[in-house]
């Protein structure tokens, strides 16, 4: 049988799992296998040649349970329905796992934004507002910067909001520029959270990340971060290869992710950095180093090839990067895995800060952030690791053990099971 690859069967099927251990009656399970709801329109965009071009835009409320819907949008060719149902189930266990008062929510449209200009761009930004509007707010529902989107796509949408809504709602949307009330240290926040994560693995496994030789898959919004403060927070460590979509550069000796950083900004790919050889993606998740830190998209760790993977940490910094077959055979190969909801919640927890700033509207400084960052991370990784020993499962199903506990009880209070 081929392997499952729709991201929200298998994101039911972990659910399933877990659903199992707990012990949940069928009615709470089935609440949780479905959105509460989810919104699907078609969005005309005026483009530069004159031609009217449909897309196709989406927002999933998949649990509201502890808190307002919060999560990102999507841009991307292969949106779908499903990609973003997956991806809304798995904030709700984000935004759980590190205990903050917010729900799961997603959403995108189908779309390449390289090959749109910035006006194209912001007609489609104001366009997606205007079609989900009277269904968002920093009580309902708070979009956010996820894959292809960026801090002047989030300026447009809260600039439409606020014209519809004949308001101001600096905490409608997050991961806005620091300028519109956004939080100082939003950019990095979605890396930085899975260095804290990393750390602590580091001091279980008895790995010293300072002497460690990573690879980074995907040099983009999180990837290159990672690349970058992996050596500034730890005080060294050897990034031996990154890849984006063009594919990927190596070299053994070390590569300086500042020098590619800039590389990337000036030529905008990875590809080409001098002092280097060509990698590809596949080829570069196989490499033998320390610690692996995807950083893209769903699906690139299958069956297929999780018996090649060498890192003896694999730090989830995508969204969904490993299917359920390949997690069974890395927990046997003894790969620990930082799993993605809880690996990758920084981002969505310093837009957390974001919005408590905006509504208080004092805004902190940036050691306040980290503090609080590092508190939530770790305090997280060290629950999910406790109960991954106690119960004797991976560290994926102990995540989604506590998270979907946490919504349980609150479904539960709320009298909805
Ligand atoms: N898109 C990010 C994620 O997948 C951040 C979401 C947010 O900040 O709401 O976690």
């Amino acid at each position: 049988m081929p392997e499952e690859l729709n991201p929200f069967k298998i994101a039911q099927a972990q659910l399933d799992e877990a659903a199992e251990l707990l012990g949940l009656d069928e009615a709470t399970h089935e609440i949780l296998r479905w959105p509460r709801r989810e919104f699907r329109f078609t969005i005309p965009v005026r483009m530069d040649n004159g031609k009217v071009k449909i897309f196709h835009g989406y927002r999933v409320q998949y649990n509201d349970a502890r808190g307002p819907g919060k999560g990102g949008l999507r841009w991307h060719p292969d949106e779908t329905i499903d990609t973003v149902r997956a991806l809304a189930a798995w904030m709700t266990w984000k935004t759980a796992v590190v205990d903050i008062p917010l729900g799961g929510s997603k959403g995108g449209v189908t779309c390449n934004p390289e090959e749109m200009s910035d006006g194209e761009k912001e007609r489609l930004a104001r366009g997606w507002m205007r079609q989900i509007y009277f269904r968002l707010g920093q009580y309902k529902d708070v979009p956010a910067p996820d894959v292809f989107t960026t801090s002047q796509i989030m300026s447009w949408m809260l600039d439409e909001y606020e014209v519809l809504s004949n308001d101001h709602q600096p905490a409608v949307i997050t991961g806005k520029p620091v300028e519109l009330g956004g939080s100082l240290g939003r950019s990095d926040a979605t890396a930085r959270g899975g260095m804290y994560t990393v750390r602590e693995a580091c001091k279980k496994l008895g790995i010293d990340p300072a002497q460690a030789k990573y690879a980074v898959q995907g040099f983009g919004n999180v990837g290159s971060f990672a690349a970058t403060l992996h050596k500034e927070l730890f005080g060294g460590g050897k990034l031996i290869a990154a890849s984006d979509v063009y594919g990927g550069v190596y070299n053994p000796d070390g590569i300086d992710p500042h020098a590619l950083a800039k590389h990337v900004k000036e030529t905008g790919k990875v590809p080409g950095f001098p002092g280097t050889e060509p990698i590809s993606n596949e080829d570069l998740l196989e490499l033998d180093v320390d610690i692996l830190y995807p950083a893209a998209i769903e699906n690139v760790i299958t069956e297929k090839n999780a018996d090649n993977i060498k890192c003896k940490i694999l730090c989830e910094l995508a969204n969904g990067p490993t299917t359920p077959a390949a997690d069974k055979i890395l927990y046997k190969k003894g790969v620990h895995i930082i799993p993605d909801f809880l690996a990758n919640a920084g981002g969505v927890t310093v837009s957390y800060f974001e919005q408590v700033q905006g509504i208080y509207q004092y805004w902190w400084p940036i050691e306040k952030v980290h503090e609080e960052l590092d508190a939530k991370m770790t305090r997280a990784y060290q629950a999910v690791y406790d109960v991954h020993k106690e119960k004797n499962v991976d560290m994926r199903v102990a995540a989604y053990l506590i998270a979907v506990q946490r919504v349980v009880d609150a479904m539960k209070l709320r009298g909805w099971v």
